[in-house]
């Protein structure tokens, strides 16, 4: 299913089969999450790489070819996520910030991802998954970037007695419980009038759940923001406990409206978090099956892609959307 155009529908076309290069895997694709990444990407709000292009960085793929150097073994599960290649010499990736690699490609933006019945990523960027036992490919998948990307959202936010998650989707509702799991209280944000986002938030632990524009019964300590919403930045802002942090989890957001300086005065702070790191993502995937993280998902075929992408634009499903070619 591939991108002909940003603004325009994703359709089936015929393709190459991929052929790996020097030290790549060539998968076949189990299952891959949708990421609100592909919808900026399907809406022209981020810039892809090369077109035609197939979305996709959250694929759950089995080894077909090995690379040379068997990283990863004939019909082995892999997980492959946004980051999928960085230099390796620039300043950010010799200072243990590859996520900030000044010539980083990315799955599904530059290099071609998930939204299909092959793919071919470097090894060295493929995680080894948790047992399917734990993780069956639909449930696992969401991980992979939700999960990651929210984890390090979550060690961002520091150590927050109360945190706040604006936009209780795929990501949220894994931080949610990995957040509980370290003893933090939740607070759920949702859009107003999602009664359904707010019960949810509520079954997986949340301690209070609301409109994004209710105040919570208590300051919080932080609020990480998943809602592509700028006006989110200054009204998690404002329900901040002195020292508070307000992380911006997403790769893209509308303009944030300004703000008065005493709302920011006495040590809080905005930031946000790009990507990731292999060291985050080993160490999720080891914390995720000891917590465990159960995720919500909701499949779609291969085919219905688009409608994934339309239903996730609109608040219709819970918890994570994975395709399944
Ligand atoms: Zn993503
Ligand atoms: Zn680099």
């Amino acid at each position: 299913m591939a991108l002909q155009a940003p603004g325009e529908p994703l359709r089936a076309v015929e393709m190459m089969d991929p052929l790996p290069g020097p030290g790549e895997l060539l998968l076949r694709v189990r299952t891959c999450g949708i990421c609100r990444t592909d919808l900026h990407l399907r809406d022209g709000e981020l810039e892809p790489g090369h077109l035609p292009l197939v979305l996709g960085h959250q694929i759950v793929g089995e080894v077909l070819v090995p690379d040379e150097a068997g990283t990863h073994a004939v019909g082995t599960r892999v997980g492959v996520p946004w980051l999928g290649w960085t230099c390796g010499e620039c300043r950010y990736c010799r200072s243990g910030r590859e996520n900030l690699c000044e010539r980083a490609r990315f799955t599904g933006k530059d290099v071609d991802g998930g939204y299909a019945e092959l793919a071919v990523a470097d090894a060295r960027f493929c995680f080894p998954l948790p047992p399917e036992s734990d993780y069956p490919d639909l449930q696992v998948a969401p991980l992979l970037c939700g999960g990651l990307i929210g984890y390090r959202a979550l060690r961002m936010a520091g150590d927050a007695e109360r945190i706040g998650l604006y936009g209780f989707g795929a990501a949220a509702h894994i931080v949610c419980q990995v957040a509980i799991h370290q003893g933090c209280k939740v607070y759920a944000f949702t859009r107003p009038g999602d009664t359904a986002g707010q019960a949810f938030a509520r079954e997986l632990g949340a301690v209070w759940a609301g409109a994004s524009g209710d105040p919570p019964p208590e300051p919080l300590d932080a609020a990480v923001i998943f809602a592509p919403a700028g006006p989110l930045v200054p009204a998690a802002l404002k329900v901040l406990a002195p020292g508070g942090t307000v992380v911006c989890a997403g790769i893209h957001m509308s303009d944030i409206p300004s703000f008065p300086y005493e709302d920011l005065w006495h040590e809080r702070s905005i930031r946000s978090v790009a990507n990731l790191t292999r060291a985050d993502g080993t160490s999720f995937l080891k914390l995720a099956p000891r917590i465990p993280v159960r995720t919500r998902v909701t499949a779609y075929p291969l085919a219905q892609a688009e409608r994934a992408l339309a239903d996730l634009r609109d608040g219709a499903f819970e918890g994570a959307a994975v395709l399944t070619p």
